[in-house]
């Protein structure tokens, strides 16, 4: 049906693990992700980032990233993050990815890692639900200081761990 040159979108998932023995689903990504293929795209990666843990697309070998395509990748990493207990990340960016990125001043979304305000420990890393970001803080912090709902929302996932990802606590400062 298309014309277009280069080598057409298309990808491979494969299923490993990170260095704290977390599993982590490698989205392999190659040929050329524009406006066509970013449905595609959405529908291979949403229902991850509904599964939970910690995802990464590789783009060692994507050729070609249009607008659409960044559209769909930001749109992912939204919803990944709202949906929390989800990383989303992406791997092997080529310069011309990683450029378009920067001009677009999207990289930082990608390579930001939040921290809790308190103690320091990274923020929603997949089933550890202390960690859980509750507006700067983590949830072992915001429970430590007496917060009623922190202290509730930890003592409830640390009676199941693998329960349902915990939904992000709004914190408004009295
Ligand atoms: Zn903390």
């Amino acid at each position: 049906m298309s014309t277009a040159p280069g080598t057409p979108f298309h990808y491979e998932i494969e299923e490993t693990r990170d260095e704290n023995d977390f599993n982590v689903t490698v989205v392999k990504c190659r040929g050329r992700l524009v406006g066509k293929n970013t449905t595609e795209i959405r529908e291979v990666v949403q229902p991850l980032i509904l599964r939970g843990g910690r995802i990464a697309l590789d783009f060692a070998n994507l050729e070609y990233l249009d607008s659409s395509g960044l559209g769909a990748i930001v749109g992912l990493k939204v919803s990944a993050i709202s949906r929390g207990h989800c990383v989303l990340e992406l791997k092997n960016l080529t310069p011309r990815v990683k450029q378009l990125l920067t001009i677009t001043n999207l990289l930082q979304l990608f390579s930001a890692i939040s921290r809790c305000r308190i103690c320091g420990q990274e923020l929603n890393i997949p089933f550890k639900p202390e960690t859980l970001d509750c507006g700067g803080d983590c949830l072992k912090c915001m429970a430590d200081s007496g917060d009623p709902e922190c202290v509730e929302t930890l003592r409830q996932t640390l009676v199941d761990r693998r329960s349902t990802p915990v939904k992000p606590i709004k914190h408004e400062m009295s």
